[in-house]
């Protein structure tokens, strides 16, 4: 398996049956992304495009997506940033930091789904800080 070093984007309005290495095709119309795992396995990573999951950002004909691939249910378990068409590998991580970020997602995606809950709970317990403070 050979490692890839440069990617560059497609857009595309559907993401091919067939990927080609070393192509990333974005789909606005659908808001996700796909690309053939750079380190050369073959698996297909999907990159939903949204707030909640990845964000891509181009300049110069060059493509970013934010945060890092971590291909943890892959065998190969890859992790790499793509940044500015390029791939730039991080170190392998363990199977507990890989644990803490699942669990980092899950809570960004809860985060944004319950926002507005959230900040009426912070706004309540500020409310019931103050109320304590002048009976003390
Ligand atoms: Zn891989």
């Amino acid at each position: 398996m050979t490692r890839i070093g440069q990617i560059r984007p497609e857009f595309v309005e559907f993401i091919p049956e067939k990927l080609e290495p070393g192509v990333l095709y974005v789909s606005r119309r659908y808001s996700t992304a796909s690309h053939l795992c750079c380190c050369g396995c073959g698996m297909e990573v999907v990159t939903p495009l949204n707030p909640a999951k990845w964000g891509l950002t181009e300049s110069n004909g060059t493509v970013s997506l934010n945060p890092s691939i971590g291909n943890w249910n892959f065998p190969c378990r890859s992790h790499y940033w793509i940044s500015g068409n390029r791939v730039q590998w991080a170190a392998a991580m363990s199977a507990e930091r890989i644990a803490a970020v699942k669990a980092r997602d899950r809570r960004d995606v809860d985060t944004m789904v319950s926002r507005p809950e959230r900040l009426f709970v912070r706004f309540v317990k500020a409310v019931a800080t103050k109320i304590r403070g002048w009976f003390s």
